[in-house]
């Protein structure tokens, strides 16, 4: 069951993001940095990740673009940040850093629905497939993926200076940990 699932959302997920934007090319798939290649430099740490899917169009403008079985409105701009879902903003600083791209938009896509969530700079996707809240004028933008940036950075200095007592922001954030049962922190 889990394969032909597997083949029927792979088959549907080809069909309708194979062009997911105008002039836009898919043009990174399973970007990775810090394992073969070096890590980035994120000033003060450096990281090491994987992004599924980036689509660059002529003037250098990149869309990344993360799979997930399922996309909730906590991968939405408003909240990601609060539920402590750095993923998407520290991808695209990554991006502009790692590939000397420029982030424009980085979503979220479920594979059981078209839906995608994340943080898009308003008027560079179409907006079938874009909720509204997601949308940020560019200094927005920006400003979330600083604030992104700063959060990771105090967890930087956290761990260095041996504070790394368990601090889960929301009652989801321990769902899927592989260690939950040893942490003794879920909610
Ligand atoms: S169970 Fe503990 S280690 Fe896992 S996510 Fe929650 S707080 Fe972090």
């Amino acid at each position: 069951m889990g394969r032909r699932h597997a083949l029927h959302w792979a088959k549907r997920v080809l069909a309708e993001d194979a062009h997911r934007a105008d002039d836009f090319v898919p043009t990174l798939i399973e970007w990775k940095f810090g394992y073969d290649a070096d890590p980035i430099d994120m000033g003060g740490y450096l990281l090491r990740g994987r992004i599924d899917r980036i689509d660059v169009d002529r003037d250098g403008r990149a869309v990344i673009i993360d799979y997930k079985r399922t996309c909730s409105a906590s991968y939405g701009a408003n909240k990601m940040l609060s539920e402590g879902l750095v993923q998407v903003p520290i991808y695209l600083e990554a991006v502009r850093r790692g590939a000397l791209l420029q982030p424009i938009a980085g979503v979220y896509r479920g594979l059981s629905s078209a839906v995608e969530r994340g943080l898009v700079t308003k008027g560079t996707l179409d907006a079938a497939r874009t909720t509204s809240t997601d949308l940020r004028e560019p200094e927005e933008f920006e400003a979330l993926v600083a604030e992104a940036l700063e959060l990771c950075g105090l967890a930087v200095e956290g761990m260095r200076a041996g504070d790394i007592a368990p601090q889960p922001r929301t009652q989801g954030s321990c769902v899927r940990c592989p260690v939950a049962a040893v942490c003794g922190a879920r909610l």
